[in-house]
């Protein structure tokens, strides 16, 4: 059978994550929130105070990362060394650095490495910032979502607050705002709308529209 890969890639809280795992339980596929990846190598470095607000040491890191394991659950929660830590790495603590690891380029290597270990046999939704720019150019199919920045901070506010987090939606739209410059202006793997990618919009047609377009589009590359 043909090794399907459909990528989503988009800013922070534009609803990739949402829509790649409303796709990969239509079809049976595995989800990987490559945002994740990032965040659990954050989430490391501030655990062990590697990074904090006052200092970064990435050297460091870099030396750690043969000791890391970052990976998913079979139920797609992510792992550090085994460890599931999927409400740890949502919070603004993490989000509020986790740029700053993703724009180094050994990170980003050691990220691409186990992306395309992880959709090496292929029935893979993988939703991020360059997974069809730079991780699987050859994907079956890709897709970039937009959203404007009040559905985007709205959607990250309501997470938030879900949690338990006490934040500001201010805060929250400055976080979003200040990963957006980060994430599009870095050397390496900006985020970009990807060669032959196809463009839907949060704005205009919600979860459920998002859903219905991009299965129609495809169910017509695998028919
Ligand atoms: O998708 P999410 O907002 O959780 O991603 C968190 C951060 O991880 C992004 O702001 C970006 O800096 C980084 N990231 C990346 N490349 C990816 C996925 C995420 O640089 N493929």
């Amino acid at each position: 059978m043909e090794c399907i890969i459909i990528t989503i890639d988009g800013a922070s809280s534009t609803g990739k994550s949402s829509l790649a795992k409303a796709i990969a339980k239509h079809y049976g596929f595995k989800h990987i929130d490559s945002g994740a990846m990032y965040r659990a190598l954050t989430f490391y470095a501030q655990d062990y105070n590697l990074l904090s607000d006052h200092k970064f040491d990435v050297e460091t890191l870099i030396a750690r990362l043969p000791t890391i394991d970052i990976d998913f659950t079979k139920k797609d929660s992510i792992m550090l060394n085994g460890q599931i830590i999927e409400d740890e790495v949502r919070s603004m603590e993490v989000s509020n650095k986790v740029s700053l690891v993703a724009k180094e380029p050994q990170f980003r290597q050691f990220m691409v490495a186990k992306q395309r270990q992880l959709g090496a046999k292929g029935n893979v939704v993988m939703d991020g910032r360059d997974i069809g720019s730079v991780v699987f150019p050859n994907a079956t199919i890709k897709f970039f979502l937009e959203a404007s920045m009040e559905v985007r901070t709205n959607r990250r506010y309501a997470e938030l607050i879900e949690k338990g987090e006490p934040v500001s939606i201010g805060e929250v739209q400055a976080n979003i705002a200040k990963r957006d410059y980060i994430d599009s202006n870095r050397d390496d793997s900006p985020l970009i709308v990807p060669e032959n990618a196809i463009v839907l919009s949060n704005d205009k047609e919600g979860m459920s529209g998002l859903f219905a377009l991009a299965t129609a589009e495809i169910d017509k590359r695998l028919l």
